[in-house]
């Protein structure tokens, strides 16, 4: 059987993919350590679950307004009002299933085959196959552990061609937890205003921000930058709602008319118990994400610390998301029993099942010499994990 051409161009998510290999050694008795997830491992907020709840009971189970609901938008454009002062009317935001379900319609709604999109590497898995699914070709820029993985203005203008439609931004990163500042996206956005691209910024992980580090969207630059930008925001890692599958984005009208059209005729309009539940998470109290924040800082100091003290590997300190991106490159062309271990994906391999410790390799997304971290885990776990680790590697050299 020969399936459409489109599908042979893709891979599916690595990052599921080692998930799906760690639970089944999981259900075969074998216990693994996952650094691999990347979801928080926290319930979503009581409040939250309980106007869900009451959505149900009230019989809120209908097809809802195709973009989401008014009483959602309005939350949404609240939210962007009082946490990063940007102002949008409601027919420039839109509800999709998940952030990642509104990067898809983006991308379908504004590329055509031949389009450009500059993404740099380390990115996250899903960038380049939405591109590539939309017809269009991904453009990736190298970023080094040096410039804390970050795009300079330089080296972006460098790969701007005629064709460039789209720059994707993702602040704070996964997988590096590094975070733009102010001054660093000033100087994007003068490339940006002077080749007139779009942008699309991913701040998914805009409110895990450590040591009181502020965040800065790039659409709060100018009005003329805002009107070019697409911010995309979802509440799967701020309230720990992974699986209710709510994601949203402003921008211009014209594209987000698009988007919704393309929403119609695929999925229709997000759930609607789960757009109740957004609208209580987002207007709600919002102190759990502080003690959610927490947390995650205790491990992410634990874990850079420990990864810092393996030999010959080097981590950059994280300032955001949960996650740590370190080089483990001096393990490569290591040889053990006969097997040699060439990049990262043969390095976790390796790790999976002689140290029984599931981590995705840097490969994934787009850099093969470092590994990613997931820290969305106990501290517990992640001292056994580091154990099992540091016992594997010493026997490789
Ligand atoms: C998790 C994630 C998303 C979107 O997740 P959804 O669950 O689809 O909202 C988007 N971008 C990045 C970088 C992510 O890590």
């Amino acid at each position: 059987m020969s399936l459409s051409e489109r599908i042979s161009r893709i891979k599916p998510s690595p990052t599921l993919a080692m998930n799906a290999k760690a639970l089944s050694m999981k259900e075969q008795g074998v216990d693994v350590i996952s650094f691999g997830v990347g979801e928080p491992d926290f319930d979503t907020p009581k409040h939250i679950r309980d106007e869900a709840a009451q959505a149900m009971e009230e019989g809120f189970t209908r097809y809802t307004a195709v973009g989401g609901i008014l009483e959602l938008k309005d939350a949404i454009i609240e939210k962007f009002r009082r946490d990063n002062s940007l102002s949008y009317e409601r027919d420039e935001v839109m509800v999709s299933c998940g952030g990642k379900h509104v990067l898809y319609n983006l991308a379908q709604a504004l590329l055509n085959p031949g389009d450009e999109v500059i993404i740099p590497a380390p990115y996250w898995v899903s960038y380049p196959p939405i591109v590539i699914l939309a017809g269009a070709d991904p453009v990736i820029i190298r970023t080094g552990e040096a410039d804390d993985f970050k795009l300079s203005a330089e080296s972006l203008e460098t790969a701007i061609t005629p064709r460039t439609k789209l720059l994707v931004l993702n602040s704070p990163s996964n997988p590096t937890g590094s975070v733009y500042t102010e001054s660093e996206l000033e100087a994007l956005a003068e490339v940006i205003l002077k080749y007139n691209i779009w942008v699309v910024s991913d701040e998914i992980y805009e409110k895990l921000i450590f040591d009181d580090r502020p965040f800065y969207s790039i659409a709060q630059i100018s009005e003329k930058l805002k009107s070019k930008t697409f911010v995309v925001n979802g509440l799967s890692k701020t309230y720990a709602m992974t699986g209710w599958r709510i994601g949203y984005v402003a921008g211009a009208r014209e594209v987000i008319a698009g988007m919704t059209k393309i929403q119609s005729q695929s999925t229709s309009n997000p759930n609607s118990i789960a757009q109740k539940a957004a609208v209580a998470a987002l207007n709600g109290p919002q102190d759990f994400i502080q003690s959610m924040l927490q947390a995650f800082d205790q491990r992410r100091k634990y874990l850079l610390q420990r990864l810092n003290a393996i030999k010959g590997v080097h981590c950059n300190l994280p300032i955001g998301a949960f996650y740590a991106f370190p080089n483990f490159s001096y393990y490569f062309n290591a040889k053990t029993k006969g097997i040699s271990i060439k990049g990262s994906a043969d390095l976790c391999e390796h790790l999976l099942t002689e140290a029984r410790v599931a981590l995705v390799p840097g490969i994934a997304f787009g850099d093969g010499d470092f590994v990613r971290f997931s820290y969305a885990t106990g501290l517990e776990t992640i001292g056994e994990g580091l154990d099992r680790i540091e016992d594997a590697l010493g026997k490789l050299v």
